[in-house]
């Protein structure tokens, strides 16, 4: 949370705390803090006499008893852990798992950070590509523009769509979720069809897994479509579950010498065979690029609109007295609440604790 969040809560009458130096690296320090009214202290301090305590990954969540955590600790990925936070006493919620609906839109952190990875992977294949993007007319000759491929059009592939198209090359995209096509051509890009996929209608929104038929079908169209791609951006998901793997290593072998995949699924297991999260592996002349944080390589506008998303969250709990207030007939309370009085209470999270069905991936990540 930036100062100006701060200054909001400060102002509605909270007492706040900020750990020493934690917005460094988001050009925020201390100095701002305090003159938006907080109070800077140790991590220690915090932990034991806060309330409520604001972040973002869960590694202080065993370290504090009987508090409010609010963050984004991606319960489904960490479900060996949850009964050790809920022995704690925390009440624990986690924005990841907010419902994907209007009234919750100004608090959904994984569209604010995803919107960045989608333009920075853009911009880190402009910049890491070895050819032009646009169209160059030389007096030397034509270059003809790059070709970019990218795999899933949910918040962070659109805004890749969005940015590869301003950079002036020429986009063509898959998704299993047929309501992509229509946002996908209104930013000038060429929809991939494949028959047959999967109905998501009730997932929320999310994609669903889907059939062996449809998977080997779309393995098939995307063999046509990679051969003639420049540049790969992957960011399909499935909620909750382990990446779909839509490239083979036979793919990347018909692929351009230069040409260049960037995984956003890397740290859920990745979208191709060979991704590698947090490394660049190279098969043959293509580059694979396996990175789901490159919201953290932007991080005063990450912060900015993460901060903003926690106030907006906040502010649903804090009531009018300024005491905190959980009401858990409110849908978007009840979503993101993981555990209250040591007991698991998220649905979603309770059956695949029972079921099991997540593979653990990363944990440095989740
Ligand atoms: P995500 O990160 O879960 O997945 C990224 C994309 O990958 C999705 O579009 C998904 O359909 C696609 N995908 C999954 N498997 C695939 C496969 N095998 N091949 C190709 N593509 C595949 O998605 P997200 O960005 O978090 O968005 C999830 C949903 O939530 C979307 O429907 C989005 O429109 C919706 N959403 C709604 C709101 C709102 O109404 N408030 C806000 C943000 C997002």
């Amino acid at each position: 949370m930036l100062a100006a969040e701060v200054a909001a809560l400060t102002k509605s009458g909270q007492v706040v705390w900020v750990e020493k130096d934690a917005g460094l690296r988001a050009f925020c320090v201390d100095e701002d803090y305090r003159a938006s009214g907080a109070e800077i202290r140790s991590r220690n301090e915090i932990l034991k006499e806060a309330d409520i305590l604001l972040g973002i990954h869960g590694d202080c969540l065993s370290a504090a008893k009987n508090k409010t955590f609010i963050g984004v600790y991606s319960p489904l990925y960490h479900l060996e852990e949850i009964d050790g936070w809920a022995q704690q006493g925390n009440t624990v919620f986690s924005l990841d798992l907010l419902p994907r609906t209007t009234r919750a839109q100004s608090m959904d952190v994984l569209s604010s950070q995803a919107s960045i990875a989608g333009y920075k992977a853009a911009l880190m294949a402009a910049c890491t590509y070895a050819r032009y993007f646009p169209m160059m007319m030389t007096a030397a000759g034509s270059i003809a523009p790059a070709k970019v491929l990218i795999i899933g059009a949910g918040v962070a592939g659109l805004q890749a769509v969005a940015t590869c198209r301003k950079l002036g090359s020429v986009v063509e995209v898959f998704d299993t979720r047929p309501a992509a096509k229509e946002e996908v051509l209104s930013l000038g890009a060429k929809f991939v069809e494949v028959e047959g996929a999967a109905d998501a209608s009730k997932a929320g929104g999310y994609a669903v897994d889907q059939s062996a038929e449809f998977k080997e079908r779309q393995k098939q169209r995307i063999a046509e479509s990679i051969k003639k791609a420049d540049i790969v951006i992957t960011t399909a998901q499935i909620f909750g579950k382990k990446a779909p793997v839509v490239i083979t290593k036979e793919m990347i072998t018909t692929m351009r010498a230069g040409s260049l995949i960037i995984d956003l699924a890397a740290a859920t297991g990745g979208n191709t065979e060979v991704t590698k999260d947090n490394a660049e592996v190279v098969a043959g002349n293509v580059t694979i690029i396996g990175n789901s944080n490159l919201a953290a390589a932007m991080p005063s506008d990450a912060s900015k609109l993460y901060g903003r998303n926690v106030l907006n969250f906040l502010k649903l709990l804090i009531s009018k007295d300024g005491s905190l207030e959980l009401n858990l007939a409110d849908d978007i309370i009840s979503s993101a609440c993981v555990i209250k009085g040591e007991e698991v209470i998220s649905p979603i999270v309770k059956k695949n604790m029972v079921h099991g069905n997540v593979t653990q991936l990363h944990p440095e990540q989740y």
